[in-house]
C-alpha cells in the first residue's frame, strides 16, 4: 500500500508541472457538465466537470501548500486562487466535456474506453499527456489545457466503462500512463465477457473469470455501446437507455457513469462509490 502511494505521488506529481503552469496563466460517459445532471434528474451523479475540478483543485492546493513549506512558511492563512486560476480550469472542463459532443470524438470508442478498445485509447492517452507536457514547454497554455480536458476525460472514462473496480481494484490503473508499470491483459474479440440475464436491471451480468480478483488470471474488458462497432454475441454492452446494442446479447451493460437507473440499471452501488474513491486519487 505504501508503495503504492508512492507511486501514487509519483503520478500526481506528473500532473504538478501543468497545472503550476496553468496558474501562471490567465458520449456518453460520465454525465459531462452540471446541466446534464440537471437534465437527467441525478443530483448525486459525478460529472465529468467535477471530477476535473476537484482533481485540478487537490493537486493545485497541495502544490502551493508545498511550496509554502518549503519557504518556511507555516501561516495558516487561506490559499486564494485567482479569477485568471478558474478561468484556466474552465478551459480544461470544457475541453473535456466537448469529447461526448464534437463530431469527431463523440462516436469513437478510442476516446470514451469502449469496445474493447483498451491498448488503442491508451496509446491515446499518452499522447494527450506528451502534447500536454510539450506544450506547456512552448508556454502554448491554451493548447495544453485542450489536451488536458481531452486526457481527463478518457480517463474518467476507464473507471466506469471498464470492469476495473469489479476486479476489487480500488486505486488507479498505472500502467495507463505509465508504460514500464504491468499492463493488465485485454479480453479478445472472441473472448465471452458477460453472461445472458432475464431481469431488468442485469446487474453482476459480468462473467466470473471478468470480476477474479487474483492477479494471474485477469482479465480488462469495456462495454459495447450502440452499433459502431458491431457488438459480438457474448460482449457486454455499455448500457442505459442511450445504447441501442443493451438488448443484443449478452444482455444488459456495466457501466457505471451515473447513479441514474435510466443511463446506468445494471450495476450496483458498491462500484460507484469505489470509482468515486479512485477520481479522489486522480
Ligand atoms: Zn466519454
Amino acid at each position: 500500500m505504501s508503495q503504492h502511494r508512492g507511486i501514487w505521488r509519483r503520478q500526481v506529481h506528473l500532473f504538478t508541472l501543468p497545472y503550476r503552469l496553468l496558474l501562471a496563466s490567465p458520449c456518453v460517459g460520465f454525465l459531462p457538465d452540471f446541466w446534464s445532471r440537471v437534465l437527467t434528474l441525478s443530483w448525486d451523479s459525478h460529472t465529468h466537470q467535477y471530477i476535473t475540478e476537484r482533481a485540478i483543485l487537490n493537486v493545485t492546493l497541495e502544490t502551493l501548500s508545498g511550496l509554502k513549506k518549503h519557504h518556511g512558511n507555516h501561516d495558516k492563512e487561506e490559499i486564494r486562487l485567482s479569477r485568471g486560476f478558474w478561468r484556466a480550469v474552465g478551459e480544461v472542463v470544457k475541453s473535456n466535456a466537448a469529447t461526448d459532443f464534437r463530431s469527431s470524438t463523440r462516436s469513437d470508442p478510442v476516446y470514451h474506453f469502449d469496445s474493447e478498445h483498451i491498448e488503442s485509447a491508451t496509446v491515446m492517452l499518452r499522447r494527450f499527456w506528451t502534447h500536454t507536457v510539450l506544450s506547456v514547454r512552448a508556454k502554448e497554455y491554451q493548447s495544453a489545457r485542450h489536451s488536458l480536458g481531452q486526457l481527463f476525460h478518457s480517463l474518467q472514462d476507464f473507471y466506469s466503462h471498464s470492469n476495473w473496480v469489479e476486479m476489487g481494484q480500488s486505486s488507479i490503473y498505472l500502467h495507463l500512463l505509465q508504460p514500464e508499470e504491468p499492463a493488465v491483459p485485454v479480453a479478445k474479440e472472441d473472448t465471452p465477457t458477460c453472461m445472458e440475464c432475464f431481469s431488468t436491471t442485469c446487474r453482476n451480468n459480468l462473467l466470473p473469470r471478468l470480476k477474479t480478483t487474483q492477479e494471474n488470471s485477469q482479465l480488462l474488458t469495456t462495454g459495447y455501446f450502440s452499433t459502431f462497432p458491431p457488438k459480438p454475441q457474448g460482449k457486454c454492452s455499455h448500457g442505459g437507455i442511450l445504447d441501442s446494442s443493451r438488448y443484443l446479447g449478452a444482455k444488459g451493460g456495466i457501466n457505471k457513469d451515473s447513479t441514474s437507473p435510466l443511463f446506468s440499471p445494471h450495476h450496483a452501488d458498491s462500484p460507484y462509490r469505489r470509482i468515486n474513491n479512485i477520481h479522489h486519487q486522480l
